[in-house]
């Protein structure tokens, strides 16, 4: 089985120790991610401090020009790429080929952003002096990503970077490191100077610990869960280490009366079963005014039933495999316990035996119970839960109970409770009758436990520079 080598200081390293690589769809290993441990880990850092001190001063634009070779590289490999994506991670392949576009889009993004990192001059309050506001990267970063979207997600966090000026070393997912290795390679074609991105692999505590540890790493940047971004929060006590943190998210999606019952169940339907329900926006509770919830849970149901589960290399697919079976077991066991509060199961929810792999038939569940395991913990998976409700206020206080506040959805036609209802909602992202909010021009991120900081936007770029001030005394 081919053994994928690792990115460090500009050279392809092949270790002994390696880890396989499982298609989700199968079950099976097909491939092999080389690992390394703390001590590579330390030295990568050090060839990252090293590139930093040239690529920082390089004009912004010609780190864009980098950039938009990246892309360039990306995109013409896309199929492959989108291949991979699929392969290691399951999801079906329009979707993977759109995670290519979306990953070439925020690329060509930052490489602009790049030339605009500006600072300010600040009128003086006394004479002979003048006071400017620059912006400076922030040195080496480490970049931790997870693998439900494997190649977007990391490029949210590497193309900002290095727009700002800053070096990279980056671990992706230990179930979805190919595509950054396909990644690296598109960096490498466009001839980055060495050290300037790398790409390490390894046991995630220990690598973790260096970034968290090592003087040379300024700043770590995160997507994952919440469980693990509190172990990162805890450990950059000691350090006093930057943190931006992209954590899960548990999105309520609420469907006025008023709402337009198809593009309501058009748009639920994609925010919910996008990337087979494994997606950090996914909407985990649908929330149903009672006038509109007679139509609005049939429509629902039959567009689900209707849903293709199948291998994502095959044509037609629209729900993959879900990750594991850790990840499937999760899914069984949060419709057990909604069906046990007295929830009812409207169609699918039972694994698809007589194929290998982690397949689930998506689901509907209706009249779930608020205490219900999936109204709370993050579900993951092709299973959407739905309640009624009969107030504003009511589905408010129902929708902001929970510690996330990554993303909300609201189906409405009246532009008054649509601003109304999105300034109450806790939540980084609210999406008015639309079900993908995500796009490079604007921030992405979370308030309350999903995280810290943004992505994305102007923000994006923000995340990795530094504001300094600087005060001159001048005799003019
Ligand atoms: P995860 O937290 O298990 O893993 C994320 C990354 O952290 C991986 O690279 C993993 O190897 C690494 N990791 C695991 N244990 C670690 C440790 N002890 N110390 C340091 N690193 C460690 O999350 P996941 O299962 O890969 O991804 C799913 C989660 O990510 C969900 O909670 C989802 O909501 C969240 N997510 C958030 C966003 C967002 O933008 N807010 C986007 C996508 C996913």
């Amino acid at each position: 089985m081919k053994v994928y080598p690792l990115y460090l200081s500009g050279e392809w390293v092949t270790t002994e120790s390696s880890k396989p690589v499982i298609n989700p769809a199968t079950g099976d290993p097909f491939a092999e991610i080389s690992m390394i441990g703390r001590d590579r880990v330390e030295v990568a850092l050090e060839a990252a401090h090293d590139a930093f001190k040239s690529w920082r001063k390089l004009p912004g634009k010609v780190r864009g020009v980098y950039l938009h070779r990246i892309a360039d590289n990306l995109e013409q490999r896309k199929d492959e790429i989108a291949k991979t994506i699929t392969l290691e991670n399951g999801k079906p392949l329009q979707q993977s080929h759109a995670e290519v576009g979306l990953a070439v889009d925020h690329l060509h993004w930052f490489a602009e952003e790049a030339k605009r990192a500006y600072g300010r001059i600040v009128p003086n309050q006394v004479e002979g002096k003048r006071h400017l506001v620059i912006k400076s990267p922030m040195g080496v970063v480490g970049a931790i990503s997870p693998w439900n979207f494997p190649l977007v997600l990391a490029v949210r966090k590497v193309a900002p970077a290095l727009a700002a000026g800053c070096t990279v070393v980056l671990k992706p997912a230990t179930q979805t490191p190919l595509c950054a290795v396909a990644f690296a390679e598109c960096v490498h074609a466009a001839e980055l100077p060495k050290g300037t991105f790398q790409l390490v692999a390894g046991p995630a505590p220990e690598i973790a610990a260096e970034f968290l540890e090592n003087r040379l790493c300024r700043k770590i940047t995160f997507t994952g869960s919440t469980e693990v971004g509190r172990l990162l929060i805890s450990g950059a006590a000691k350090s006093v280490k930057p943190l931006s943190l992209e954590l899960g998210g548990h999105a309520p999606a609420i469907v006025f009366e008023d709402a337009d019952l198809n593009r309501s169940v058009d748009a639920a339907m994609i925010a919910k079963f996008r990337n087979t329900g494994q997606s950090c926006i996914a909407s985990n509770r649908i929330y149903v005014q009672r006038g509109i919830y007679d139509r609005f849970l049939p429509a629902f149901v039959e567009r689900t039933k209707a849903l293709n589960v199948g291998d994502g290399l095959e044509e037609g697919v629209d729900i993959g495999p879900l990750i594991d079976e850790a990840g499937l077991n999760k899914a069984l066991e949060h419709i057990q316990d909604a069906v046990a509060q007295g929830a009812r199961l409207n169609c699918g929810g039972e694994r698809i035996t007589g194929r290998k792999g982690f397949f689930i038939q998506p689901a509907v569940l209706s009249d779930v119970p608020h205490d219900a395991l999936c109204m709370r913990e993050e579900t993951f998976a092709p299973i959407a839960p739905i309640s009624v409700f009969d107030t504003e206020e009511e589905v408010i206080n129902l929708a902001n109970d929970t510690i996330y506040g990554l993303s909300a959805y609201v189906f409405t036609t009246n532009l008054d409770r649509a601003f109304r209802v999105m300034e109450s909602l806790e939540s980084g992202m609210i999406s008015i009758n639309d079900g993908v909010p995500s796009t490079s021009q604007c921030p992405f991120g979370g308030v309350k436990q999903s995280g810290w900081g943004r992505e994305l936007g102007l923000e994006g770029m923000e995340a990795f520079l530094e504001t300094r001030h600087v005060s001159m005394g001048l005799e003019i």
